[in-house]
């Protein structure tokens, strides 16, 4: 059993609590490591060493701070494959897409590769007579970032390499269900140069996450995890004064119109509902077919791909589709959603409940399950089940599809697959939803671009990463200057001779 540490000043420290989380290995059900639950008293040492090294690094420029992100980047390539397996062994998704999960985080590095040109301010020449104005970002000081389980190095990544990119130090706190990524990238950051306690890794729950709330050197909050703790966050983080940004959960519709490509729309569905184990907060959860012959002909295709789906341990070979979900509660409350469904009405054509995994009976497996004919108010509409199930809801007509998707309280991402420039363009303008997808089911943007829901989905005014992360992590000071008039009037313009 290996004890996990926090990462403070550079290096790897126990944590002097007592308490414990246990995480979990999710294809077995076995304990593979302990990671510590910090104190206030730690946590606020922490920040408090943390303010200390930020005056260094804020005054570090900016394309000095760059080039830690140019290794970083480096050391993230090289370790890839080791980053993967430490994604995996904890969360229980396949290496290629801990990979995924890797890469992705890569790619908002390398935008901060270039913060320096997304840190310039702005000038006025002569805004009013010999008055000029210019404005600067600066960093806030310290912030921090509270991720969750579903992408242990991806989310930390976005949290990360703006922030620190922006001149701040942070008190990175990961989920204590997969910790082992963020301390293995704290590491790296190290090692591409970042000086020590710049990134500070504290493990906990919800007693270190308040202590960082309360924490007033703590200027700005990054969370990303369930609705309820989102809103939570963002409240009490308001109520102290903080900056905050805390993006919550999803309920995401997929819709299908007539004119689609029904073999394209199915192996998109099957990707984006169960990739993962359905644990993603771009997951595709709701197919909305429009038209009943839409609907049958998608049921049609759809069961086959469902049921030849491939459930195993992330060590299980190259054709393992998705994994374990990350915990005995989570596999329980889906089984639960599952049973509400079925005494609900609606039509289980894929249950995915029987499946047992050879070898590992302990693990937290559950196959995929397939629902038609679901309703607005049933529970698995109605609940983020988190886990490989996905939805049909029947629409008669567009309307009722788009009415469908707008009226349900989550907005994070959607997609229309359709064959029709004009369908989808009314659908992109009209939809309550932060990221649209079209004929593309997890439209997560390109990391020069910017990730944010909508709804319930995000609390806040900026999304993360891109253009809108370094406003974030920023304050504007602006300057408004005039100069007397000095030696250009009465000053002394002939050449001085020697006395
Ligand atoms: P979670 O809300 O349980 O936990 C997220 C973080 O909050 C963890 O670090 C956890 O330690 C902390 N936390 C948990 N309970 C707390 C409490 N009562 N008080 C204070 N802090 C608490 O989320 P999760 O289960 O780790 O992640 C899954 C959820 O995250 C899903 O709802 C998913 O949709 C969402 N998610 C959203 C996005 C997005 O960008 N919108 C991205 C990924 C995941």
């Amino acid at each position: 059993m290996t004890d996990l540490s926090h990462y403070i000043d550079g290096k790897r420290v126990p944590g002097n609590s007592g308490r414990f989380a246990d995480v979990m290995n999710p294809a077995t059900g076995e304990v593979q490591a302990r990671v510590p639950l910090a104190t206030r008293e730690e946590l606020d040492d922490a920040v408090a060493r943390a303010a200390e090294a930020q005056k260094g690094w804020a005054a570090t420029n900016p394309q000095r701070r760059a080039r830690v992100m140019m290794k970083f980047g480096a050391l993230i390539n090289e370790h890839i494959d080791e980053l993967a397996e430490l994604v995996s062994r904890e969360h229980g998704k396949t290496l290629p897409d801990a990979k995924g999960d890797v890469q992705r985080g890569l790619e908002v590095v390398e935008v901060c590769m270039g913060a320096p040109a997304m840190l310039k301010g702005e000038y006025t020449d002569n805004g009013g007579p010999g008055i000029d104005l210019y404005s600067m970002r600066q960093p806030l000081g310290v912030v921090a970032g509270i991720t969750p389980f579903n992408f242990p190095a991806m989310i930390p990544l976005w949290k990360m390499a703006p922030a620190l990119s922006c001149g701040n130090a942070m008190i990175l706190k990961p989920s204590e269900r997969c910790p082992s990524t963020s301390l293995r990238l704290a590491e790296l950051l190290k090692k591409a140069g970042l000086p020590d306690g710049v990134l500070q890794v504290v493990n906990g729950d919800k007693d270190v996450v308040d202590a960082i709330l309360d924490n007033d050197t703590v200027q700005a909050v990054g969370f990303v995890g369930s609705t309820p703790i989102a809103q939570y966050i963002y409240g009490r983080a308001a109520n102290n004064g903080k900056r905050a940004q805390c993006f919550g959960g999803a309920k995401n519709h997929m819709i299908i119109m007539p004119d689609a490509d029904l073999d394209k729309a199915a192996d998109a569905l099957v990707g984006a509902g169960y990739g993962a184990a359905g644990e993603r907060c771009m997951a595709i959860s709701v197919a909305v077919p429009v038209g009943e012959k839409t609907a049958d002909a998608l049921r049609e295709r759809l069961i086959p791909r469902v049921e030849k789906l491939k459930v195993g341990p992330y060590t299980g070979g190259d054709d393992v589709d998705f994994g374990p979900v990350i915990t005995k509660q989570a596999e329980e409350r889906i089984r639960g959603l599952i049973q509400s469904g079925v005494d609900q009405g609606a039509d289980l054509a894929v249950d995915g409940r029987g499946f047992k995994m050879q070898g590992y009976e302990n693990g937290y497996f559950i196959g995929p399950s397939f629902f038609d004919h679901v309703t607005a108010d049933m529970e698995i509409y109605k609940e983020e089940i988190f886990g490989p199930v996905l939805s049909q809801v029947r629409a008669e007509t567009y309307e009722d599809a788009l009415k469908l998707t707008m009226d349900n309280p989550y907005g994070n991402g959607t997609a229309i697959f359709t064959a029709d420039g004009d369908t989808a363009r009314d659908f992109a303008h009209r939809v309550n939803v932060g990221m649209v997808g079209i004929n593309f089911p997890i439209p997560v943007p390109l990391s020069y671009h910017t990730f944010g829901g909508w709804k319930k989905s995000a609390f806040g005014d900026l999304n993360q990463y891109g253009p809108d992360a370094f406003r974030f992590y920023t304050k504007t000071k602006t300057v408004t200057a005039r100069w007397f008039s000095g030696i250009k009037e009465g000053g002394e313009f002939a050449f001085k001779q020697m006395d």
